[in-house]
């Protein structure tokens, strides 16, 4: 790190979207850094296989997916920086970005956060993650092979994770709040065609059962109030993501579920920061959508650096 410097563009965030951004504004000329907690991907890192990403015709594991748009937009001259921001000072100028590893500034910020797994909010649901309580079936589901378990939520995550886990698991039993999925068409049919796949419909669980780790969960039926106790393994939650946008709260409007709001132009409520991919206010969150973003991003940067906007 140069003490003092400037950069044309931080990124915070090395998933697709903060990658892309990345690519764009190292192939523009701009000075440009990524700041990343773990390492390149984000949630796309944790995901077993990407069959909708154009391009790759048998499909593509997403850790690999990460590691080329990282080495990509390295290859144009973007840094990477493995830090946990702290703190950031998106009015000033230039903008501060405080780090476990230093103090950052730039021009332009490109807020590339994402979204996290959200969680149910049950008792012991922290204290049994990792002893049977999971939030990716493409990480963890491996431990759970000729086991049983519960995949919880009715979404396209929850609709994956049940035919991944399937593919492991002895039994899977899908406990969804509603009597239909909500998850595209694409995978009714072979979860419903799937010999080890149960539903548990109109259902929640409302605890979880365990000594040192899980060996069950409690279910209540929303409509008739009556519960059961399922004996599993795991259980998976599946119910939907929440924005990573603790850092920004109170400096970028955000929506009512903490989006930051932020259309296809990807301009905040600040000028010179842009918001990319998942962690934005947008109809589909995919890979291709964050990338987009990415991209964009860049476009509407440059015009600011110029003092077109
Ligand atoms: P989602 O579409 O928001 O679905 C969340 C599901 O969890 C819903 O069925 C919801 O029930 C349920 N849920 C939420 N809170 C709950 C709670 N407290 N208790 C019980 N159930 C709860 O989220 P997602 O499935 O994670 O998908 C997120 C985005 O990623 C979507 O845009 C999705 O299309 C995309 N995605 C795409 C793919 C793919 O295309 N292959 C794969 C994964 C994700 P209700 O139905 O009652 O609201």
């Amino acid at each position: 790190m140069r003490e003092g410097h400037i950069y044309d563009m931080i990124v915070v965030g090395g998933g697709p979207g903060g990658y892309t951004a990345a690519l764009y504004a190292a192939r523009a000329g701009l000075d440009t850094l990524v700041l990343e907690k773990l390492s390149a991907g984000g949630q796309m890192a944790l995901t077993e296989e990407i069959d909708n990403y154009p391009g790759f015709e048998d499909g593509i594991d997403g850790f690999t997916l990460a590691e080329k748009m990282q080495q990509q937009a390295e290859r144009f001259g973007a840094k990477s920086e493995y830090a946990q921001v702290e703190r950031m000072d998106l009015t000033a100028a230039p903008k501060v970005l405080e780090t476990s590893e230093g103090t950052f500034y730039a021009k332009t910020v490109a807020v590339a956060t994402g979204a996290n797994p959200r969680e149910l909010g049950l008792a012991n649901e922290a204290a049994l993650t990792g002893r049977g309580v999971a939030y990716c079936a493409a990480c963890d589901g491996i431990r759970y092979k000729d086991k049983t378990v519960v995949v919880v939520g009715g979404g396209n995550s929850a609709a994956a994770d049940a035919m991944l886990l399937s593919r492991i698991a002895k039994k899977v039993i899908l406990v969804h709040r509603r009597d239909t999925l909500r998850a595209t068409k694409i995978y009714h049919e072979p979860l419903m065609q799937a010999e080890n796949i149960e539903f548990r419909w109109n259902s929640t669980v409302t605890e979880l059962l365990h000594t040192d780790k899980l060996t069950g969960v409690r279910l209540k039926d929303v409509n008739t109030g009556m519960e059961a106790i399922l004996s599993c393994d795991g259980v998976f939650i599946s119910v939907g993501r929440k924005p990573a946008t603790e850092l920004v709260q109170g400096q970028l409007e955000l929506d009512r579920s903490g989006y930051i709001i932020a259309d296809e132009t990807t301009r905040t409520n600040l000028p010179g920061v842009y918001a990319v991919g998942d962690v934005r206010t947008k109809m589909l969150r995919q890979v291709v959508t964050a990338v987009a973003d990415g991209a964009a991003a860049v476009h509407m940067a440059e015009e600011y650096l110029a003092g077109a906007v």
